[in-house]
């Protein structure tokens, strides 16, 4: 199923962009003052400025408590991290991965029974869409009123149809604000603290962004090989040029041929360095080392890592982190 199908399975959700410029909640009341009772109202001032004060701390948490329960379910690993930083701690919501930590990118996934269960039972399901979720259409055959977020809809991005749309963190960026606003029309009762929720987190992806820039932006060698087609999307962010791609599908090894013609590749670029990702095999980036000698790093797509909601909140961005110095130390000239 392509993404335009999973945009029409999803049409019961109203898409909207979050507008840029995201107000704090309203909370606390008017102050009044009393001419007749002036300790009174000097009192009720100084109780204001403290209610005040407590609102602006739990901005981002307020939500109305009698709001009936919001149970989650994001399709995998990037997903749920990023519905973490958007509705994580708000009041009566929970958030959960379908799949586990370990389960990668879900390319031809299917489903469990269990997981379907999950997912048609969800109050709202979170997907990446654009090509990733093909299991989407029987789960929204089981349960047509399914409401499902298709983080990566509408989002225009110079990889072109590539799923790995939050390898890029101007991709991250989008689908946190797309999930923000179709979480905000699932439920308008907390769209306040899933919109300033969503504004904090994506405050600190453009403060990374700015980072990654100055420090790769300079970088003379630009050629990379990577594993499977996860970082399309974020070469092209950063101008890296991707000359050979080792599986393009993981758990698909390259056959012998392939694998020969990556090798010819490395012997006529050049190219400094080969990423492997953690969360596969590297028999084929090995094979390609011994012959060429090309050193071997690792880059992290941030598919996989802890579940724990305190843990996984930042683990997107740490794994970007940890990919800057990878290269840096790669590609330095
Ligand atoms: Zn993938």
């Amino acid at each position: 199923m392509n993404a335009t199908a999973l945009s029409d399975l999803s049409r019961t959700i109203v898409h909207k962009r979050a507008p840029d410029g995201l107000r704090p909640g309203l909370c606390g009341k008017r102050r009044t003052t009393s001419p007749q009772h002036f300790i009174r109202s000097r009192l009720r001032e100084a109780v204001s400025s403290l209610i005040v004060l407590s609102c602006l701390s739990l901005t981002v948490r307020a939500a109305d408590p009698a709001a009936k329960p919001m149970g989650i379910l994001c399709s995998f690993y990037p997903m749920y991290v990023m519905a973490l930083n958007v509705a994580g701690g708000v009041p009566g919501v929970t958030v959960k991965c379908m799949t586990p930590s370990s389960a990668g990118c879900l390319h031809d996934y299917q489903l469990t029974p269990a997981e379907l269960k999950a997912v048609v039972t969800s109050d709202v399901f979170i997907a990446n869409g654009a090509g990733m979720e093909t299991f989407i259409e029987k789960a929204v055959n089981q349960a047509p009123n399914l409401k499902v977020i298709e983080a990566s809809r509408g989002i225009k991005l110079a990889c072109g149809n590539n799923p790995h749309v939050w390898v890029s963190i101007s991709g991250a960026i989008q689908e946190t604000k797309n999930i923000a606003a179709g979480l905000a029309a699932v439920d308008p009762t907390r769209a306040t603290a899933f919109t300033a929720n969503a504004a904090g987190y994506v405050e600190r992806l453009d403060q990374l962004r700015r980072k990654m820039h100055a420090a790769l932006d300079g970088l003379k060698d630009r050629d990379i090989i990577t594993f499977h087609e996860a970082f399309p999307c974020f070469a092209s962010e950063f101008n890296l040029r991707i000359v050979g791609v080792v599986e393009r599908e993981p758990g698909s090894e390259p056959s012998p041929g392939e694998l020969a013609k990556t090798i010819e590749t490395v012997r006529k670029t050049e190219v400094k360095a080969l990423f492997v990702e953690p969360q596969y095999s590297a028999k084929s980036a090995e094979v390609i080392h011994r012959e060429t000698g090309i050193p071997v790093h690792i880059l992290d797509p941030a598919v996989t890592g802890p579940l724990d909601p305190e843990r996984a909140r930042d683990s997107y961005i740490s794994a970007m982190e940890k990919n800057l110095k990878v290269l840096e130390d790669a590609l330095k000239n």
